[in-house]
């Protein structure tokens, strides 16, 4: 009879392809522990859905993840998240580097006093990209892909502030997109937009898998349920349990997973 550790690393152990693992990683307010001992990887190319109650560390895991907490003072942190085998909590490494490569996306959709155009090109012309032309190229490709081209392409140059909300939400996807991250990290996207805009980032989510590694944190089971392939259930900065969606909704193996699934609490 397998543990439940064992079984835990069994399940986990079928992620064939690595993006981004964390390895017995804890994160400090002060003397607060918010995120306690977690050790997680993520699939390469794939949807994880980081869900649980509200205050149980999942911005702060997420946030740590390029190293977004270090702007907060007083925060600390233990163990090791690696990226390509290195460890991306070391000093020396280069934060502004390690954000192009791994982008984040907030709750609030929050693009510049900027024209939609200028927005997407920042990161960009922040590379020392000059070239109008390459500009372009890039605005058009990164804008196609967060699937709103077709909506702003005859009002590049108005304001961002004056788009919808789900469409400033795509804007934003596209100016992380324009730097050409590897891992996009999600804070609870859709959680300030309507039904509708929902459900097309939740479509585009699933499209964007294709060419990144996406980490999504959710208060909405049915969302993790229908974008991700692996969920992580978190309680008071513990990872509870980690699997396949399908098996974590169908078949949890913790209590904690049960009662919050079938929302007993949370
Ligand atoms: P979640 O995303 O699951 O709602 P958070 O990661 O936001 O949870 O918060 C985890 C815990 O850390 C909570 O107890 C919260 O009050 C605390 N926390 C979050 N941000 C800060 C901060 N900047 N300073 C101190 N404590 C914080």
């Amino acid at each position: 009879m397998p543990t439940t550790e064992t079984k835990q690393e069994q399940k986990t152990g079928i992620i064939a392809d690595i993006a981004l693992e964390a390895k017995n990683f804890s994160m400090y307010y002060s003397n607060f522990k918010a995120v306690k001992n977690v050790s997680m990887a993520f699939p390469k190319n794939d949807v994880t859905a980081l869900i649980g109650p509200s205050g149980c560390g999942k911005s702060t895991f997420l946030r740590s993840l390029n190293r977004m907490n270090d702007i907060i003072p007083g925060t600390r942190m233990e163990g090791e998240i690696l990226l390509d085998g290195n460890n991306i909590l070391d000093p020396t490494v280069d934060v502004v580097e390690l954000r192009r490569q791994i982008g984040m996306v907030w709750q609030r959709p929050n693009p510049f006093e900027k024209s939609v155009f200028d927005n997407v090109a920042y990161g960009p012309k922040y590379q020392g990209i000059r070239n109008k032309k390459k500009l372009e190229e890039i605005v058009e490709e990164s804008l196609r892909k967060a699937a709103l081209w077709d909506e702003v392409k005859d009002r590049l140059h108005t304001s961002a502030k004056a788009l919808s909300g789900g469409q400033q939400q795509r804007l934003c996807i596209a100016r992380s997109i324009a730097i050409k991250p590897r891992i996009l990290l999600l804070d609870e996207p859709t959680s300030a937009l309507d039904p509708i805009s929902t459900m097309k980032i939740e479509e585009l989510v699933v499209e964007l898998k294709k060419e990144y590694t996406i980490i999504i944190v959710t208060h909405n089971m049915q969302q993790a349920a229908r974008i991700s392939s692996y969920t992580a259930f978190f309680l008071m900065g513990d990872l509870i349990e980690y699997d396949q969606t399908n098996n974590m909704f169908l078949s949890p193996s913790k209590q904690e997973t049960s009662d919050y699934i079938a929302g007993r609490f949370g």
